[in-house]
Parts: structure tokens; sequence; C-alpha cells
């Protein structure tokens, strides 16, 4: 190697260090390290800030698993894709004298799939059930071990099974049925494998037999309401014009969604708890005098909300009881008997929400029409 040779490759090598120092002081300028710390603290504050709402986050979605007897991890499953729980199959009973799970009816151990319905052969021979949520008929008629069977087929991948059926069907394969829609009834005397008659609840997910009690819930004793007035989401936009158009002092959008967290709170629909706001104040007028006085207690619970205790609530607390009030008045009701006639008859045990008896027919009037807007 020359001389010159070996002096180029030093050059090189100063001028590789010349770059390499250049970049290194170009890194830890004032500018470039102001940048790095901002970055640093940026995400810093992301994390600390996600951190409360991941963990409160979560604990919502924490409940109690009944099929595992534990608390646990789970993403609700009671409530269907309209927004309103999954009904109950067999409204009028709620004893279950099967779970889901191991059990030994006498002949021999076996994993039940599902919930068994009964309240003893009176109660329950050719007792109505209903479908849980709406659907299409994909079975109906009998099967081995089921006798008679109907099956339905709802969103997201999930089946409802019916079985232990009387013989008459009252659907048929390729119908679609409405949520709380009657499909059939319970078998009289021993049908199928089954030691009396009762109702065999399945819930199927992706094929999979799931525990139905993460899904229906049966009514305890004295929560039981009819279907028909029932929980279902508030609409608000149409019950705020539906009342905008009788200017009323109802018609806030936070008012309506306090009405709806009440009827939510008692399996009561928020359009019925409206509905009586009519017959009683006729929706409040917001020119009438008091207009804000009676907009706090339109139900006129505790008799009135002109005085006493009635005249100290505030809206959501007269609507809670209201909506308390209906499932009071909505238990014992004779099958035949109209469920909002019930509520003033004379006939209920519980006592009637008002003394004029003529009240169910406005009521039922401006229901309709709410619902109908
Ligand atoms: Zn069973």
């Amino acid at each position: 190697m020359s001389a010159i040779d070996k002096s180029l490759e030093v050059l090189e090598k100063v001028q590789k260090a010349r770059r390499l120092y250049k970049g290194i002081t170009l890194l830890f300028s004032s500018s470039t390290l102001l940048i790095a710390l901002a970055v640093i603290i940026v995400v810093l504050l992301l994390i600390i800030l996600l951190i409360p709402f991941i963990i409160f986050g979560e604990e919502e979605k924490m409940r109690y698993d009944p099929s595992m007897a534990r608390w646990g991890w789970m993403e609700p499953k009671f409530i269907d894709t309209d927004g309103s729980a999954y009904v109950w199959p067999v409204p009028t009973i709620s004893r279950i004298t099967s779970y889901f799970g191991n059990r030994d009816i006498g002949e021999g151990a076996e994993n039940h799939k599902g919930i068994d319905i009964a309240d003893g052969a009176a109660n329950t021979e050719l007792v109505p059930i209903y479908a849980m949520a709406a659907g299409k008929i994909i079975d109906a008629g009998p099967a081995v071990g089921y006798g008679q069977v109907v099956i339905v087929e709802h969103e997201n991948e999930l089946l409802s099974v019916y079985g232990h059926l009387d013989w008459r069907m009252e659907v048929k394969v390729g119908d679609t049925v409405e949520k709380g829609q009657r499909i059939g009834r319970i078998g009289a005397g021993r049908v199928g494998r089954s030691t009396g008659p009762h109702l065999h609840f399945e819930i199927r997910l992706l094929g999979v037999k799931v525990n139905p009690l993460d899904y229906v819930k049966p009514p305890s004793a004295e929560r039981y309401m009819p279907l028909e007035l029932s929980y279902r989401p508030m609409r608000v936009d149409v019950t705020l014009k539906y009342l905008k158009s009788r200017n009323s002092a109802l018609a806030t959008e936070s008012i309506l969604q306090m009405i709806d967290r009440a009827g939510k709170e008692h399996n009561v629909d928020p359009h019925f708890l409206v509905a009586i706001t009519g017959q009683e104040q006729s929706f409040v007028p917001a020119n009438k005098k008091h207009a804000d006085l009676i907009a706090r207690n339109p139900w006129n619970v505790f008799g009135c909300w002109c005085s006493g205790k009635g005249a100290q609530l505030t809206t959501e607390e007269s609507a809670l009881i209201a909506a308390k009030t209906i499932v009071k008045l909505s238990q014992s009701r004779p099958a035949h008997v109209d469920p909002v006639y019930w509520l003033v008859s004379r006939d209920n045990p519980h006592g009637y929400y008002a003394e004029h008896t003529g009240w169910w027919i406005g009521v039922k009037k401006f229901y309709k029409a709410i619902l109908e807007e």
C-alpha cells in the first residue's frame, strides 16, 4: 500500500468520525431533546388518564355468573338486540324444578343441558309459553327426548328450544314470531322423557347448549309485569315530538331520559309512564299555572303534586314511585282482565291507581297514541 493510499484511508476515517460526531450533536441538540421529552410526557399522561377508565370501565361488565356461582368478567347477555330484556318463556311460572348442569332424576347421573320450569301439574299443564325473542320457527313437532318441541332461531346465532309441549302445535316451521308471542302450551301428563308436566327450556349459542339463566330471569313473584306494559327503550325523538305538539313541560330530553331510567329500573314501559301523565295532568301544559311544580310529580304519586309528600318530590323520584306502584298493582291479575283496567279495578287486592275508574280508558288511549306516533 502506498503512502498516498494510506493517507486517503486516514482521511476517510476522519471524515467518518466527523459525520458521526455531527449526528450525535444533532441528536442531543436542545430542540430534539425537547421534542422527545414532550412525546414522553404525552404518552405518560395518556397512560395515567386511561388507567381509571380501564379499571372502572371494566367494572360495569363484572357481574354475578349464576352458572359458575361466582363473580366474573362477563358481557351482559340479558339484553336482546332490540335493547329490552329477553322474555321469560312462562310468565305465570317462576319456579325452576331442574337447573342446567349435572343432575340425577332416578335414571342415573346425567348432564341436564337446559332448565325445567314447572309448578305442580295443576298450574303447569296446558299453560301457554312465549318466544323469548323475535325469530323464525325452525322446528315444530316431535323429537326424541323432547316430546313435542318448538325451536326458534334468533339473531346473534342464538336458538331457543321449548320441549315437552302439548301435541297441538300452535306454530309451524317457517313462521316468524315476535318477542313474547305465544308459541304453544306445556303438555299434559308425562310427555317425552320427563317425570311430570314441565317446560324443558334450552338456549343454544353457536350450536352449544348454554345456561338459559345467563339470558332470562324468572320473574320474582312481586316483580311480574304483563308483557304489554313491560320495559322497552324510550323512543326519545318521537315521544319528544308528541309532547311538544301538546306544549308539554315534560318535553325535554333530560326528563324523558329520567322517565326511561325509572321504567328500566322497575321493568315498566316508559311510554306508559308518559301516557299516565296525559291522563293525570294533560301532559302538564307549559303555560299552565304551577307547571314547574306539577312537572315534578305529574303522576300525582302520594295523592297529588299539590300537597304533603307528593309536593316534595323531584321528577326522578316521582317517576320511580309511579313505576314501582304500577308493578305492585299489576300483580294477581286474572288472565282475562285488561292489564291497564286492572290498575284501577276495585277487585285489585293491592289497591288502585286512581279514584276515577274511567282512568284506564284515557291512559290506554294516550299510550296507544304515543306508541303509534
Ligand atoms: Zn329438562
